[in-house]
């Protein structure tokens, strides 16, 4: 079994698509091991996506993150890095495959849904920067 972090971004939060997102996820055969619901402020979401700081949108992706309540989830499946990013597929929806969830709910390429952790080592990473470790442990 291998752990994941998503973030069922603002944009989906505010649309009242959380719930089938979650449906979906599960569907895929993740299991939810701890989730919270939160509004970042700037210190959390510039934090979160500090490796980004130096590209152009930066400023605008930290904006968003910040514009609502978001909800972050810890994911355990099988090969669950891969299959998350698999199953949201690419990072603008324009060129996301049928079917993946960035396809059915992102907006654009910015507010495009939900987050997935691209390697286990930031899964590891962003699931601490969430959940305590016995929020893991369910
Ligand atoms: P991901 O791994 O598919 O989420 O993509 P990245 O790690 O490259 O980017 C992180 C997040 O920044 C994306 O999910 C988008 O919300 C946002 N983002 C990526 N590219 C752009 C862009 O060109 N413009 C803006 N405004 N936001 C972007």
């Amino acid at each position: 079994m291998e752990t994941t972090l998503t973030i069922i971004k603002p944009d989906s939060v505010a649309a009242g698509n959380a719930g089938k997102i979650i449906a979906h996820l599960e569907a895929e055969g993740f299991r939810v091991l701890a989730l919270r619901r939160l509004h970042m402020n700037e210190a959390q979401a510039g934090t979160f996506y500090e490796v980004h700081k130096a590209r152009p949108f930066y400023g605008e992706l930290v904006s968003f993150m910040t514009s609502g309540p978001c909800i972050p989830i810890a994911l355990e499946r099988d090969n669950a890095v891969k299959h998350l990013r698999d199953v949201m597929g690419a990072t603008n929806p324009e060129d996301a495959a049928d079917g993946t969830i960035r396809k059915l709910y992102a907006t654009n390429i910015e507010r495009n849904a939900i987050h997935g952790s691209d390697s286990q080592e930031n899964a590891a990473i962003e699931t601490a920067f969430f959940f305590a470790r016995v929020d893991q442990l369910g």
